[in-house]
């Protein structure tokens, strides 16, 4: 037995499922999830002393590697200070500063925990200002776990407030409607069904919990068009996005201005964090300054702070990282992409910059429906076959690769050899 498996074994007595989040559970795949040890750049270590490339990168914030040394030098320097106080540091007014000095479309910014925190905020803070309570989201698009955003409706079919998990009322939700990804006229359907009721549009810039999904060209822009149309805000959810596919996120990659926008784990550099934030007006209706209440103990936590400001100010200095990124996508997302064609496996690979994936099915992906097209069962024998060829991916077909700083062109060329080992051996679907 593995140690891997021996923790795992122990993990399921006392932990749900034996992870605590379940996309770190290898479901489908049928084995137990490798329990990690270490991590250093683009490589990452597991319990039984395994090494593999990592295009998990903890789920984004990891732009630069692991065990960055400005980053963990910082964390350590922050720690000797204490661990937390509960009270205002000044770590946290550099971040704020930092932050809306450098994003145009972030005048006032609020930390928080994670991601989760960040959204469900934003929603309330966006109704609080509107005076509105609905909200349109998109199918297949997450937006952390609070009630009212558990609805991804399950299918392209437009429709209102059905809960995606169990323990979340009808009532929670039935102010959330659904639309479809890619889809304006969805949009617009919506928007005249709720007639001037809508608080606010919340969109992942680019999809990436449905895989990656791309949006469409004028998509972005015709959500911005039919929000000021219909007096609702325009949310970017940029958890994925931000500080990744440029500084400025999805916003300043596709030249879309949201009235506000959330921020997760990149802004803690692997620290617990998320960041919500927009134009001052509607983050000045935040507690304490106006009524809209939202609190937490350790928002804003200075060990968090110091990782994560080390990080962006790090990014900010080095735009060539960007330009990095998106070069390497390029080789590595066009190179599988020539592969599979040559292999004449039936796929379809999207990616923007960093971010990629491929989908096991002949159509094109560009919503829900057409994501869940994929063949699950070959993304899982891909995805074993990677992992025994010491490339660790995300365990489920839609989740998003992720690229970072530390991926050399060595290693991404790696990659492409064990790719092109898994599809010589044949057998995916
Ligand atoms: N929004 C998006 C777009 C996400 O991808 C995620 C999680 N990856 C969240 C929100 C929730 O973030 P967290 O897991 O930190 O709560």
């Amino acid at each position: 037995m593995t140690r891997s498996e021996e923790l795992f074994n122990r993990a399921v007595k006392r932990i749900p499922g034996g992870v605590n989040s379940p996309v770190r559970a290898y479901g489908a795949i049928g084995e137990a999830p490798r329990f990690i040890d270490h991590a250093d750049g683009c490589y990452i270590y597991d319990a039984d002393g395994n090494r593999y490339i990592d295009y998990i990168d903890s789920w984004g914030p990891m732009i630069l590697g692991h065990n960055f040394p400005e980053i963990r030098e910082a964390v350590l320097k922050a720690c000797e200070k204490g661990l937390s106080f509960g009270c205002a540091t000044e770590v946290e007014v550099e971040m704020a500063e930092f932050i809306c000095e450098h994003l145009p479309h972030v005048e006032m910014v609020r930390m928080v925990n994670s991601g989760t925190e960040a959204v469900m905020s934003a929603v309330r803070a966006a109704r609080g200002f509107t005076g509105k309570s609905k909200i349109i989201k998109f199918a297949g698009c997450y937006h952390g776990h609070s009630d009212a955003l558990l609805v991804s409706a399950g299918s392209g079919v437009m429709t209102s407030g059905i809960p995606d998990s169990a323990g979340v009322p009808a009532g929670c939700t039935q102010d959330t409607m659904t639309a479809v990804y890619n889809d304006l006229d969805s949009v617009k359907t919506l928007m005249e069904q709720a007639k001037d009721q809508v608080a606010a549009v919340i969109v992942e810039p680019v999809a990436a919990n449905m895989g990656v999904v791309l949006p469409d060209e004028g998509f972005l822009q015709g959500l911005r068009d039919l929000c000021d149309k219909n007096n609702a805000l325009l949310i970017f959810d940029e958890v994925i996005t931000g500080f990744r596919l440029a500084f400025g996120g999805a916003a300043e990659y596709f030249g879309v201005k949201p009235d506000m926008v959330t921020y997760g784990k990149i802004i803690g550099a692997g620290m617990p964090v998320g960041a919500y934030g927009g134009r001052k007006e509607i983050m000045e209706m935040v507690s304490p300054s106006g009524p809209v209440y939202q609190a937490g103990t350790l928002s804003g936590n200075p060990v968090a702070m110091a990782a994560g400001l080390t990080q962006l100010k790090y990014l900010y200095a080095h735009p060539e990282v960007y330009t990095g990124l998106e070069k390497k996508g390029t080789l590595l997302y066009e190179g599988m992409k020539d592969l599979a064609e040559k292999a004449g496996l039936i796929c379809h690979l999207n990616h923007i910059s960093s971010l990629g994936s491929i989908f096991f099915t002949g159509e094109k992906v560009c919503d829900y429906t057409s994501a869940k097209t994929s063949d699950t069962k070959a993304f899982a024998n891909y995805f074993l076959s990677m992992l025994k060829g010491g490339i660790h991916l995300a365990p489920s077909q839609f989740e998003a690769m992720f690229l970072s700083d530390a991926h050399s062109e060595d290693v991404i060329h790696e990659t492409l050899k064990v790719f092109s080992e898994v599809l010589e051996k044949g057998n995916l679907y």
